[in-house]
Protein backbone atom coordinates (compact mmCIF):
# COMPACT_ATOMS: atom_id res chain seq x y z
CA UNK A 1 0.00 0.00 0.00
CA UNK A 2 1.28 3.34 -0.93
CA UNK A 3 2.20 5.35 2.27
CA UNK A 4 -0.37 7.54 3.55
CA UNK A 5 0.89 11.65 2.56
CA UNK A 6 0.85 14.75 4.47
CA UNK A 7 -0.93 17.38 2.35
CA UNK A 8 -0.68 21.09 2.98
CA UNK A 9 -3.22 22.98 1.28
CA UNK A 10 -2.55 26.77 1.17
CA UNK A 11 -5.80 29.13 0.48
CA UNK A 12 -6.42 32.69 0.24
CA UNK A 13 -10.13 32.12 0.49
CA UNK A 14 -11.68 28.68 2.29
CA UNK A 15 -15.71 28.65 2.64
CA UNK A 16 -17.45 28.94 5.35
CA UNK A 17 -14.83 31.37 6.88
CA UNK A 18 -13.47 33.55 4.24
CA UNK A 19 -15.12 33.50 0.45
CA UNK A 20 -15.11 35.64 -2.30
CA UNK A 21 -15.49 33.39 -5.11
CA UNK A 22 -14.98 29.95 -6.36
CA UNK A 23 -11.83 29.62 -4.67
CA UNK A 24 -13.61 29.93 -0.92
CA UNK A 25 -15.62 26.99 -2.45
CA UNK A 26 -13.20 24.58 -3.74
CA UNK A 27 -11.15 25.25 -0.76
CA UNK A 28 -13.76 24.37 1.70
CA UNK A 29 -15.35 21.42 -0.16
CA UNK A 30 -12.21 19.39 -1.93
CA UNK A 31 -10.03 18.57 1.12
CA UNK A 32 -13.04 17.82 2.85
CA UNK A 33 -13.76 15.35 0.15
CA UNK A 34 -10.40 14.01 0.22
CA UNK A 35 -10.25 13.44 3.91
CA UNK A 36 -13.61 11.84 3.98
CA UNK A 37 -13.19 9.59 1.22
CA UNK A 38 -9.64 8.47 1.64
CA UNK A 39 -8.42 9.39 4.95
CA UNK A 40 -6.61 5.97 5.13
CA UNK A 41 -4.15 7.47 2.05
CA UNK A 42 -4.12 10.82 3.42
CA UNK A 43 -3.93 13.11 6.28
CA UNK A 44 -4.74 16.73 4.86
CA UNK A 45 -4.41 20.46 6.16
CA UNK A 46 -5.66 23.25 5.57
CA UNK A 47 -3.83 26.62 5.82
CA UNK A 48 -5.29 30.27 5.50
CA UNK A 49 -4.59 33.87 7.02
CA UNK A 50 -6.17 34.69 9.54
CA UNK A 51 -8.57 38.01 7.88
CA UNK A 52 -11.04 40.03 9.09
CA UNK A 53 -13.77 38.23 7.77
CA UNK A 54 -12.63 34.57 9.90
CA UNK A 55 -12.28 37.09 12.65
CA UNK A 56 -16.44 38.21 12.20
CA UNK A 57 -17.35 34.20 11.79
CA UNK A 58 -15.52 33.67 14.67
CA UNK A 59 -14.99 29.57 14.51
CA UNK A 60 -13.98 27.99 17.80
CA UNK A 61 -10.56 28.01 17.49
CA UNK A 62 -6.92 27.15 19.36
CA UNK A 63 -4.40 29.05 19.23
CA UNK A 64 -0.95 27.09 19.27
CA UNK A 65 1.43 29.60 19.43
CA UNK A 66 3.95 31.87 17.89
CA UNK A 67 7.01 32.04 16.21
CA UNK A 68 9.35 34.20 13.96
CA UNK A 69 11.87 34.07 11.19
CA UNK A 70 13.59 36.54 9.01
CA UNK A 71 13.20 37.75 5.66
CA UNK A 72 15.69 40.09 4.33
CA UNK A 73 17.05 40.62 7.59
CA UNK A 74 13.11 41.41 8.60
CA UNK A 75 11.83 39.91 11.54
CA UNK A 76 8.17 38.97 10.98
CA UNK A 77 6.36 37.32 14.07
CA UNK A 78 3.35 35.38 13.37
CA UNK A 79 0.70 33.38 15.87
CA UNK A 80 -1.40 30.34 14.47
CA UNK A 81 -4.27 28.93 15.37
CA UNK A 82 -6.40 26.15 14.57
CA UNK A 83 -10.03 25.49 13.74
CA UNK A 84 -11.83 22.48 11.92
CA UNK A 85 -14.03 21.99 8.54
CA UNK A 86 -15.57 19.32 8.20
CA UNK A 87 -13.25 17.38 10.45
CA UNK A 88 -9.82 18.93 7.92
CA UNK A 89 -7.59 21.04 10.26
CA UNK A 90 -7.60 24.86 9.45
CA UNK A 91 -4.76 26.60 10.26
CA UNK A 92 -4.99 30.27 10.76
CA UNK A 93 -2.42 32.52 10.92
CA UNK A 94 -1.61 35.95 11.56
CA UNK A 95 1.40 38.39 11.45
CA UNK A 96 1.77 41.90 11.07
CA UNK A 97 1.71 41.69 7.44
CA UNK A 98 -0.96 39.39 7.50
CA UNK A 99 -3.06 41.66 9.91
CA UNK A 100 -6.28 39.68 11.06
CA UNK A 101 -7.91 43.22 10.66
CA UNK A 102 -7.27 43.10 6.85
CA UNK A 103 -9.81 42.54 4.40
CA UNK A 104 -9.63 39.28 2.07
CA UNK A 105 -8.04 41.18 -0.50
CA UNK A 106 -7.29 44.42 -0.10
CA UNK A 107 -7.82 45.68 -3.89
CA UNK A 108 -4.60 47.61 -4.16
CA UNK A 109 -2.08 45.43 -5.65
CA UNK A 110 0.51 46.69 -3.10
CA UNK A 111 -0.60 45.85 0.02
CA UNK A 112 -1.84 42.38 -1.62
CA UNK A 113 1.30 41.70 -2.16
CA UNK A 114 2.67 42.17 0.96
CA UNK A 115 0.23 40.27 2.79
CA UNK A 116 0.23 37.56 0.14
CA UNK A 117 4.03 37.01 -0.13
CA UNK A 118 4.89 37.24 3.47
CA UNK A 119 1.93 34.49 3.66
CA UNK A 120 3.70 32.22 1.07
CA UNK A 121 6.49 31.99 3.77
CA UNK A 122 4.76 32.26 6.63
CA UNK A 123 2.98 29.08 5.56
CA UNK A 124 6.22 26.96 5.06
CA UNK A 125 7.61 28.57 8.44
CA UNK A 126 4.06 26.96 9.98
CA UNK A 127 4.69 23.43 9.11
CA UNK A 128 8.28 23.86 10.35
CA UNK A 129 7.01 25.51 13.51
CA UNK A 130 4.65 22.81 13.80
CA UNK A 131 7.20 19.84 12.87
CA UNK A 132 4.55 18.43 10.51
CA UNK A 133 6.77 16.97 7.43
CA UNK A 134 4.96 17.76 4.20
CA UNK A 135 4.90 15.65 1.18
CA UNK A 136 2.80 17.56 -0.91
CA UNK A 137 2.22 21.44 -0.83
CA UNK A 138 -0.99 22.15 -2.78
CA UNK A 139 -1.09 26.05 -3.13
CA UNK A 140 -3.84 27.79 -4.99
CA UNK A 141 -3.71 30.51 -7.58
CA UNK A 142 -0.89 33.73 -7.41
CA UNK A 143 -1.80 34.39 -3.52
CA UNK A 144 0.32 30.88 -2.09
CA UNK A 145 1.75 30.32 -5.37
CA UNK A 146 5.11 32.02 -4.10
CA UNK A 147 5.41 29.04 -1.26
CA UNK A 148 6.01 26.84 -4.08
CA UNK A 149 8.62 28.88 -5.85
CA UNK A 150 9.90 29.56 -2.03
CA UNK A 151 10.44 25.85 -1.61
CA UNK A 152 12.88 25.77 -4.53
CA UNK A 153 15.11 28.46 -3.98
CA UNK A 154 14.89 29.74 -0.17
CA UNK A 155 14.08 26.71 1.05
CA UNK A 156 15.93 24.34 -1.31
CA UNK A 157 18.62 23.35 1.45
CA UNK A 158 16.44 22.67 3.90
CA UNK A 159 16.48 19.21 5.21
CA UNK A 160 13.09 20.11 6.70
CA UNK A 161 11.23 20.05 3.43
CA UNK A 162 13.70 17.53 1.07
CA UNK A 163 11.52 15.06 -1.23
CA UNK A 164 8.29 17.92 -0.89
CA UNK A 165 6.16 17.79 -4.42
CA UNK A 166 4.43 21.09 -5.36
CA UNK A 167 0.46 21.20 -6.91
CA UNK A 168 -0.51 25.05 -8.30
CA UNK A 169 -4.09 25.03 -8.75
CA UNK A 170 -5.10 27.46 -11.37
CA UNK A 171 -8.25 28.93 -10.84
CA UNK A 172 -8.18 32.51 -12.86
CA UNK A 173 -5.06 32.62 -14.80
CA UNK A 174 -5.16 36.57 -15.45
CA UNK A 175 -4.90 36.94 -12.07
CA UNK A 176 -0.88 36.88 -11.49
CA UNK A 177 0.00 38.68 -8.73
CA UNK A 178 1.21 41.45 -11.16
CA UNK A 179 2.19 44.74 -8.33
CA UNK A 180 3.55 42.60 -6.02
CA UNK A 181 7.02 43.50 -7.02
CA UNK A 182 8.03 45.92 -4.42
CA UNK A 183 6.49 43.68 -1.46
CA UNK A 184 8.34 40.36 -2.60
CA UNK A 185 11.80 42.54 -3.21
CA UNK A 186 11.12 43.62 0.02
CA UNK A 187 11.10 39.99 1.45
CA UNK A 188 14.24 38.77 -0.36
CA UNK A 189 12.58 37.16 -3.07
CA UNK A 190 14.78 36.79 -5.92
CA UNK A 191 13.42 36.39 -9.45
CA UNK A 192 13.46 33.16 -11.76
CA UNK A 193 15.65 31.75 -13.70
CA UNK A 194 13.56 29.77 -15.42
CA UNK A 195 14.67 30.91 -19.44
CA UNK A 196 11.29 30.01 -20.52
CA UNK A 197 9.55 32.11 -18.65
CA UNK A 198 8.81 35.32 -20.40
CA UNK A 199 10.59 38.35 -18.95
CA UNK A 200 7.64 40.27 -17.13
CA UNK A 201 6.90 36.37 -15.76
CA UNK A 202 9.99 36.15 -14.14
CA UNK A 203 9.25 38.45 -10.87
CA UNK A 204 5.41 37.93 -11.29
CA UNK A 205 4.37 35.56 -8.24
CA UNK A 206 1.73 32.88 -10.43
CA UNK A 207 4.53 31.80 -13.39
CA UNK A 208 6.88 31.45 -10.85
CA UNK A 209 4.46 29.21 -9.26
CA UNK A 210 3.84 27.32 -12.00
CA UNK A 211 7.56 27.11 -13.01
CA UNK A 212 8.46 25.93 -9.81
CA UNK A 213 5.30 23.05 -9.43
CA UNK A 214 5.49 19.77 -9.87
CA UNK A 215 2.04 19.73 -11.04
CA UNK A 216 0.22 22.92 -12.46
CA UNK A 217 -3.75 21.67 -12.37
CA UNK A 218 -6.57 24.18 -14.31
CA UNK A 219 -9.82 23.98 -12.51
CA UNK A 220 -11.05 22.55 -15.66
CA UNK A 221 -10.10 20.19 -18.00
CA UNK A 222 -11.36 22.49 -21.24
CA UNK A 223 -9.62 25.44 -19.76
CA UNK A 224 -6.56 23.08 -19.17
CA UNK A 225 -7.11 23.13 -23.01
CA UNK A 226 -7.51 26.56 -23.28
CA UNK A 227 -4.94 28.48 -21.80
CA UNK A 228 -2.62 26.51 -24.19
CA UNK A 229 -3.79 28.98 -26.66
CA UNK A 230 -2.70 32.88 -26.85
CA UNK A 231 -6.78 33.77 -26.35
CA UNK A 232 -6.66 32.44 -22.79
CA UNK A 233 -2.61 32.03 -22.43
CA UNK A 234 -2.31 35.60 -20.86
CA UNK A 235 1.07 35.75 -22.35
CA UNK A 236 2.16 32.16 -20.97
CA UNK A 237 0.68 30.20 -23.62
CA UNK A 238 4.29 29.31 -25.06
CA UNK A 239 5.56 28.50 -21.48
CA UNK A 240 2.77 26.34 -20.67
CA UNK A 241 3.08 24.35 -24.32
CA UNK A 242 6.55 23.66 -23.88
CA UNK A 243 5.44 22.29 -20.12
CA UNK A 244 2.19 20.84 -21.10
CA UNK A 245 3.37 17.50 -19.16
CA UNK A 246 3.24 19.08 -15.73
CA UNK A 247 -0.31 20.31 -17.15
CA UNK A 248 -3.71 19.42 -16.44
CA UNK A 249 -7.17 19.71 -15.73
CA UNK A 250 -9.80 18.73 -13.11
CA UNK A 251 -13.10 19.69 -13.12
CA UNK A 252 -13.61 21.47 -9.44
CA UNK A 253 -17.41 20.01 -7.52
CA UNK A 254 -19.82 21.03 -5.12
CA UNK A 255 -20.37 20.38 -1.23
CA UNK A 256 -23.79 18.78 -2.48
CA UNK A 257 -24.61 19.10 1.30
CA UNK A 258 -23.84 22.39 1.86
CA UNK A 259 -26.06 23.10 -1.56
CA UNK A 260 -28.96 21.13 -1.00
CA UNK A 261 -32.47 23.02 -2.37
CA UNK A 262 -34.43 19.97 -0.17
CA UNK A 263 -32.68 21.33 3.17
CA UNK A 264 -31.22 24.88 2.57
CA UNK A 265 -32.81 27.09 5.02
CA UNK A 266 -32.40 30.03 3.03
CA UNK A 267 -35.31 29.63 0.74
CA UNK A 268 -38.67 29.61 1.05
CA UNK A 269 -39.62 26.22 0.19
CA UNK A 270 -37.74 23.18 0.13
CA UNK A 271 -37.69 21.12 -2.67
CA UNK A 272 -36.36 18.19 -5.05
CA UNK A 273 -36.40 16.48 -7.99
CA UNK A 274 -38.61 14.17 -6.66
CA UNK A 275 -40.85 17.02 -5.06
CA UNK A 276 -40.69 19.43 -8.01
CA UNK A 277 -43.67 20.73 -8.27
CA UNK A 278 -42.55 22.39 -4.61
CA UNK A 279 -40.13 24.75 -6.36
CA UNK A 280 -42.44 27.06 -8.02
CA UNK A 281 -43.19 28.51 -4.77
CA UNK A 282 -39.90 30.39 -3.87
CA UNK A 283 -40.31 32.23 -7.90
CA UNK A 284 -43.51 33.23 -6.71
CA UNK A 285 -42.57 34.48 -3.21
CA UNK A 286 -39.67 36.71 -4.72
CA UNK A 287 -41.61 38.21 -7.52
CA UNK A 288 -43.76 39.08 -4.54
CA UNK A 289 -41.10 40.46 -2.67
CA UNK A 290 -39.76 42.55 -5.68
CA UNK A 291 -43.43 43.76 -6.86
CA UNK A 292 -42.83 41.86 -10.00
CA UNK A 293 -45.67 40.33 -12.29
CA UNK A 294 -46.96 37.46 -10.36
CA UNK A 295 -47.14 34.46 -13.20
CA UNK A 296 -45.03 31.50 -12.35
CA UNK A 297 -45.32 31.61 -16.75
CA UNK A 298 -43.20 34.58 -16.66
CA UNK A 299 -39.68 33.21 -16.98
CA UNK A 300 -37.17 34.56 -14.57
CA UNK A 301 -33.31 35.35 -15.53
CA UNK A 302 -31.25 35.32 -12.97
CA UNK A 303 -27.60 35.46 -12.23
CA UNK A 304 -24.66 35.70 -9.01
CA UNK A 305 -21.42 37.00 -10.06
CA UNK A 306 -18.41 39.38 -9.01
CA UNK A 307 -19.12 41.88 -11.75
CA UNK A 308 -15.98 42.06 -13.79
CA UNK A 309 -15.99 42.20 -17.50
CA UNK A 310 -15.15 38.37 -17.22
CA UNK A 311 -18.42 37.69 -15.91
CA UNK A 312 -19.68 38.98 -19.41
CA UNK A 313 -21.84 41.48 -17.19
CA UNK A 314 -21.43 44.09 -20.14
CA UNK A 315 -22.57 41.67 -22.34
CA UNK A 316 -26.07 41.22 -20.26
CA UNK A 317 -26.60 44.80 -20.04
CA UNK A 318 -26.44 45.46 -23.63
CA UNK A 319 -28.52 42.33 -24.30
CA UNK A 320 -31.69 42.72 -21.93
CA UNK A 321 -32.86 46.18 -23.51
CA UNK A 322 -32.64 44.35 -26.99
CA UNK A 323 -35.30 41.88 -25.65
CA UNK A 324 -38.02 43.80 -24.40
CA UNK A 325 -40.83 43.03 -26.31
CA UNK A 326 -40.63 39.30 -24.57
CA UNK A 327 -42.11 38.56 -21.14
CA UNK A 328 -39.24 37.71 -18.86
CA UNK A 329 -38.04 38.84 -15.63
CA UNK A 330 -34.35 39.62 -14.15
CA UNK A 331 -32.79 39.64 -11.38
CA UNK A 332 -29.00 40.13 -10.23
CA UNK A 333 -26.76 39.68 -7.25
CA UNK A 334 -23.03 40.93 -7.68
CA UNK A 335 -20.87 43.15 -6.21
CA UNK A 336 -17.39 44.28 -7.81
CA UNK A 337 -16.60 47.08 -10.57
CA UNK A 338 -18.00 50.34 -9.47
CA UNK A 339 -18.90 51.19 -12.91
CA UNK A 340 -21.09 48.02 -13.67
CA UNK A 341 -22.75 48.49 -10.59
CA UNK A 342 -23.82 52.29 -11.53
CA UNK A 343 -24.97 50.85 -15.16
CA UNK A 344 -27.33 48.14 -13.24
CA UNK A 345 -28.71 50.18 -10.76
CA UNK A 346 -29.50 52.72 -13.90
CA UNK A 347 -30.86 49.47 -15.31
CA UNK A 348 -32.92 47.82 -13.57
CA UNK A 349 -34.49 51.27 -11.70
CA UNK A 350 -35.84 51.99 -15.19
CA UNK A 351 -37.37 48.83 -15.65
CA UNK A 352 -37.91 48.35 -11.71
CA UNK A 353 -41.41 46.41 -12.80
CA UNK A 354 -39.23 43.53 -14.40
CA UNK A 355 -35.70 44.04 -13.16
CA UNK A 356 -34.38 44.26 -10.27
CA UNK A 357 -30.47 43.94 -8.59
CA UNK A 358 -28.82 43.73 -5.15
CA UNK A 359 -25.27 45.25 -5.59
CA UNK A 360 -23.90 43.45 -2.18
CA UNK A 361 -22.60 39.88 -1.12
CA UNK A 362 -24.99 37.64 -0.01
CA UNK A 363 -25.28 34.46 0.83
CA UNK A 364 -29.06 34.42 1.32
CA UNK A 365 -30.27 36.16 -1.35
CA UNK A 366 -27.60 34.17 -3.90
CA UNK A 367 -29.72 30.43 -2.83
CA UNK A 368 -33.18 32.42 -3.10
CA UNK A 369 -31.51 33.14 -6.49
CA UNK A 370 -30.79 29.66 -7.23
CA UNK A 371 -33.77 28.43 -6.09
CA UNK A 372 -36.23 30.63 -8.09
CA UNK A 373 -34.44 31.15 -11.24
CA UNK A 374 -35.89 29.54 -14.01
CA UNK A 375 -32.64 30.72 -16.08
CA UNK A 376 -29.47 31.54 -15.60
CA UNK A 377 -27.41 33.47 -17.04
CA UNK A 378 -23.33 33.20 -17.40
CA UNK A 379 -22.09 34.50 -20.02
CA UNK A 380 -18.67 34.52 -19.00
CA UNK A 381 -15.87 35.48 -22.00
CA UNK A 382 -13.78 32.75 -20.02
CA UNK A 383 -14.55 30.36 -17.47
CA UNK A 384 -12.18 28.36 -15.54
CA UNK A 385 -14.48 26.06 -13.73
CA UNK A 386 -17.96 28.13 -12.68
CA UNK A 387 -19.14 27.03 -9.78
CA UNK A 388 -22.19 29.06 -9.77
CA UNK A 389 -23.62 27.17 -12.86
CA UNK A 390 -23.59 24.11 -10.78
CA UNK A 391 -25.02 25.44 -8.06
CA UNK A 392 -27.99 26.72 -10.43
CA UNK A 393 -28.20 23.37 -11.86
CA UNK A 394 -28.59 21.36 -8.81
CA UNK A 395 -30.93 23.95 -7.67
CA UNK A 396 -33.34 23.51 -10.96
CA UNK A 397 -32.25 26.99 -12.78
CA UNK A 398 -30.80 26.28 -16.10
CA UNK A 399 -27.88 27.74 -17.44
CA UNK A 400 -27.53 29.72 -20.53
CA UNK A 401 -23.52 29.81 -20.90
CA UNK A 402 -21.27 30.44 -23.32
CA UNK A 403 -19.36 27.50 -24.27
CA UNK A 404 -16.01 27.67 -22.58
CA UNK A 405 -13.57 26.34 -19.96
CA UNK A 406 -15.76 24.69 -17.55
CA UNK A 407 -19.18 25.72 -18.38
CA UNK A 408 -18.49 23.50 -21.94
CA UNK A 409 -17.37 20.51 -19.34
CA UNK A 410 -20.33 20.99 -16.91
CA UNK A 411 -23.51 22.12 -18.98
CA UNK A 412 -25.24 19.60 -21.16
CA UNK A 413 -26.32 21.49 -24.12
CA UNK A 414 -30.09 21.27 -25.27
CA UNK A 415 -29.20 21.62 -29.34
CA UNK A 416 -26.74 19.02 -28.95
CA UNK A 417 -29.22 16.69 -27.50
CA UNK A 418 -32.36 17.76 -25.79
CA UNK A 419 -33.25 14.75 -23.58
CA UNK A 420 -30.02 14.57 -22.05
CA UNK A 421 -29.55 18.36 -21.62
CA UNK A 422 -28.99 20.64 -18.57
CA UNK A 423 -28.35 23.96 -19.95
CA UNK A 424 -27.71 25.76 -23.19
CA UNK A 425 -24.45 26.50 -24.31
CA UNK A 426 -23.59 28.94 -27.49
CA UNK A 427 -20.52 30.08 -28.84
CA UNK A 428 -20.76 33.82 -29.81
CA UNK A 429 -19.06 36.38 -26.62
CA UNK A 430 -21.46 39.16 -27.23
CA UNK A 431 -24.61 40.73 -27.12
CA UNK A 432 -26.09 39.45 -30.23
CA UNK A 433 -25.05 35.83 -29.09
CA UNK A 434 -26.55 36.39 -25.95
CA UNK A 435 -29.74 36.98 -27.19
CA UNK A 436 -29.96 34.35 -29.60
CA UNK A 437 -29.48 31.75 -27.05
CA UNK A 438 -31.83 33.53 -24.86
CA UNK A 439 -34.81 33.23 -27.38
CA UNK A 440 -34.26 29.72 -27.69
CA UNK A 441 -34.32 28.90 -23.96
CA UNK A 442 -37.52 31.14 -23.75
CA UNK A 443 -39.21 29.45 -26.98
CA UNK A 444 -37.67 25.50 -24.51
CA UNK A 445 -39.58 27.41 -21.67
CA UNK A 446 -42.74 27.46 -22.90
CA UNK A 447 -42.46 23.65 -23.61
CA UNK A 448 -43.15 22.43 -19.86
CA UNK A 449 -42.57 18.91 -20.49
CA UNK A 450 -39.09 19.44 -22.31
CA UNK A 451 -38.22 22.08 -19.66
CA UNK A 452 -38.75 20.08 -16.78
CA UNK A 453 -36.80 16.90 -18.68
CA UNK A 454 -33.74 19.84 -18.26
CA UNK A 455 -34.48 20.26 -14.78
CA UNK A 456 -34.43 16.73 -13.76
CA UNK A 457 -31.30 16.45 -15.72
CA UNK A 458 -29.72 18.95 -14.29
CA UNK A 459 -30.56 18.60 -10.56
CA UNK A 460 -29.61 14.44 -10.98
CA UNK A 461 -26.18 15.62 -12.55
CA UNK A 462 -23.59 14.47 -10.05
CA UNK A 463 -21.36 17.62 -9.33
CA UNK A 464 -19.92 16.07 -6.44
CA UNK A 465 -16.56 16.46 -5.56
CA UNK A 466 -16.06 12.72 -5.06
CA UNK A 467 -14.93 11.96 -8.57
CA UNK A 468 -12.76 14.97 -9.29
CA UNK A 469 -11.23 14.04 -4.96
CA UNK A 470 -10.09 10.74 -6.67
CA UNK A 471 -8.24 12.24 -9.23
CA UNK A 472 -6.28 14.69 -7.45
CA UNK A 473 -5.25 11.49 -4.81
CA UNK A 474 -4.10 10.32 -7.64
CA UNK A 475 -1.81 12.92 -8.65
CA UNK A 476 -0.73 13.11 -5.38
CA UNK A 477 0.29 9.74 -5.39
CA UNK A 478 1.48 9.87 -8.93
CA UNK A 479 4.09 12.81 -7.98
CA UNK A 480 5.35 11.23 -5.15
CA UNK A 481 5.95 7.68 -6.56
P1 LIG B 1 -15.62 32.92 -9.51
O1 LIG B 1 -14.83 32.08 -8.58
O2 LIG B 1 -14.91 33.23 -10.78
O3 LIG B 1 -16.17 34.16 -8.86
P2 LIG B 1 -17.54 30.73 -9.51
O4 LIG B 1 -18.78 30.53 -10.30
O5 LIG B 1 -16.52 29.64 -9.56
O6 LIG B 1 -16.93 32.11 -9.97
O7 LIG B 1 -17.91 30.91 -7.98
C1 LIG B 1 -18.60 32.02 -7.52
C2 LIG B 1 -19.05 31.73 -6.09
O8 LIG B 1 -19.26 32.97 -5.42
C3 LIG B 1 -20.37 31.01 -6.04
O9 LIG B 1 -20.43 30.31 -4.80
C4 LIG B 1 -21.38 32.17 -6.01
O10 LIG B 1 -22.62 31.79 -5.47
C5 LIG B 1 -20.65 33.13 -5.12
N1 LIG B 1 -20.98 34.54 -5.34
C6 LIG B 1 -20.54 35.35 -6.34
N2 LIG B 1 -21.03 36.58 -6.19
C7 LIG B 1 -21.80 36.56 -5.08
C8 LIG B 1 -22.58 37.54 -4.39
N3 LIG B 1 -22.66 38.79 -4.80
N4 LIG B 1 -23.23 37.17 -3.27
C9 LIG B 1 -23.16 35.88 -2.83
N5 LIG B 1 -22.43 34.90 -3.43
C10 LIG B 1 -21.76 35.25 -4.54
Amino acid sequence: MAKKLNVLFASAEVAPFAKTGGLGDVAGALPASLLSNFSEQLDIRIIMPFHAAVKTWNPQRQRIGEYSFSANERQIDCELFVTENNGVPVYLLDSQDINHDSPIYHGDWQLDGQKYASFSLALLEAAHYLNWHVDILHANDWHTALSIYALKTRYKNDPFFAGIKTILSIHNLPYNGWGSQDAMAALGYKASNDPDLPDWAKYTPLPMGISAADKVIAVSPGYATEILTSEYGCGLEDYLRKHSDRVMGILNGIDESAWDPSDDESISQNFSAEELDKRIKNKLDLQKALDFEVDEDIPLFVIVTRLTEQKGVPTILEALPKLLDKKWQFVILGSGNHQLEESIRELTSQYSDRMAGFIKYDDVIARVLYASGDIFLMPSLYEPCGLSQMFAMRYGNLPVATATGGLADSIMDYSANPKKATGFLYEQKNADGLVNALKLALDVFKDKEQWQVMQLNAMKTDFSWKTSARKYLETYQTITD
